[in-house]
């Protein structure tokens, strides 16, 4: 019999996936968030058996559900980091994709905004990070320019990105796991991977839930966001990093919107800065900040709203009082904690690990919801 959670979805009887280990799987997914399902899409793609093996009961409830929404054009990350390469790459294939599978995207553009000089030289520093990246069509732009783009701001200087939108992740997520079904693969919701081991036939996988079972599989993605650690841990994993929540809360914006783009300041230490940002919807939203928690906690305390009144009027001078109003909160999975330098993603397949069969993706903090794409091509070459 196969366990109730994988019942219906087209697997054969004869084939229990649970039976022992004569019966295997080639590919297992962990997590069907942004990540975990391009990674699925693209194994699919690549003519791999792929059952993708979820937590939750649905897709996308995680990080990939409580972010900035913004196609970044990849000037922030040192050149040649995997950041710097998956989001300038991942910001191409994901307009085509998005075009090709009627998938809602703007591309609005983005100001990066310098308030002082010490913020001009910061402006300068990202100018040729962006550059050496090769991120496409960046560039400075003096103040009247910017003011000439956007009225209501105040800045001594700007770098102008053409290359940054947003778009409608859910709809991207809908899209990633049609195409990565039309494809075969399979996804098994309330089927959280609570443990197991790399063994000589394969890594096995205890999957707990209502009806707990078992998994052989040749290949092992581990792709579940804020608990990818917790799950190499599990799996015994060597080289797992430690880890760390970084909560980043929203703030809307009522009344008027100021800005047409989204607009920028210069990053802060763990985030991008207090920014503004629109939905496909056309609200605006400021967000978010850096708030370093200990355990998973989604509350937006109303409180915080006086330091984003401060930052956000450096270059809103005109942001009324009482215009702000707590939105919700994302939690970045850091594997570096307070203070510490930034850190790339780390991605580690059999060579970098030594373990046969297993990618692990720690730290996909942003911009994991630009590079999805890409991060998925880099799996499946990892994982052939
Ligand atoms: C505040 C914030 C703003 C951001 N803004 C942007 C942005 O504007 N642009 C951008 O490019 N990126 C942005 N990002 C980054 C982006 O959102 C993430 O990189 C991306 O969503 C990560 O996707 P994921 O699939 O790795 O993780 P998730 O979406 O969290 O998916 C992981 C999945 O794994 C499941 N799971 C966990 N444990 C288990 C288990 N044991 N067994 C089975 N399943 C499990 C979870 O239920 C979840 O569905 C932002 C992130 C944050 C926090």
């Amino acid at each position: 019999m196969l366990p109730r959670h994988l019942e219906g979805l087209g697997f054969d009887e004869d084939k229990d996936l649970t039976s022992g280990a004569s019966e295997r799987i080639d590919c297992v997914v962990i997590g069907a968030g942004i990540v975990g399902l391009a990674a699925a899409r693209a194994l699919a793609l690549a003519g791999r058996e792929v059952v993708v093996l979820e937590a939750a009961g649905a897709i996308g409830t995680g990080v990939s559900s409580r972010n900035s929404e913004v196609i970044h054009a990849g000037m922030y990350y040192p050149a040649g980091s995997l950041k710097a390469r998956l989001c300038v790459a991942g910001n191409r294939l994901l307009r085509d994709f998005a075009g090709l599978h009627g998938v809602p995207f703007r591309m609005v553009g983005k100001l990066i905004v310098a308030t002082d000089a010490a913020e001009e030289k910061a402006l300068a520093g990202i100018l040729e990070r962006g550059l050496a990246n090769g991120v496409d069509g960046l560039r400075a732009i003096p103040a009247a320019e910017a003011r000439a783009m956007e009225p209501a701001l105040h800045c001594t200087a700007a770098l102008f990105s053409p290359a940054t939108g947003i778009i409608d992740t859910h709809a991207l997520m809908l899209a990633l796991q049609g195409e990565a079904e039309e494809h075969g693969a399979v996804i098994a919701f309330r089927s959280p991977v609570t443990g197991g081991r790399v063994g000589e036939s394969g890594v096995e996988l205890e999957v707990g839930g209502a009806e707990p079972s078992r998994f052989l599989a040749r290949t092992v993605i581990i792709a579940a966001g804020l608990s990818s650690c917790q799950v190499g841990r599990a799996l015994g994993l060597p080289e797992v990093p430690a880890d760390y929540l970084c909560k980043g809360n929203y703030f809307t914006l009522t009344g008027r919107m100021p800005f047409r783009r989204l607009v920028y300041p210069v990053p802060v230490a763990a985030g991008l800065g207090v920014h503004y940002t629109l939905d496909m919807a056309g609200r605006g939203r400021f967000g978010p900040d850096v708030e370093w928690i200990e355990r998973e906690d989604y509350v937006v305390d109303p409180a915080r709203c006086q330091s984003f009144y401060g930052a956000i009027r450096r270059y809103w001078p005109d942001l009324p009082d009482g215009a702000l109003e707590p939105a919700y909160a994302g939690i970045r999975p850091k594997i570096q904690g307070p203070g510490d330098a930034a850190r790339d993603f780390l991605v580690q397949g059999p060579k970098e690990h030594g373990v046969p069969g297993v990618v692990a993706l720690y730290g996909i903090e942003s911009p994991g919801l630009t590079s999805c794409l890409a991060l998925g091509e880099l799996v499946r070459e990892l994982a052939a």
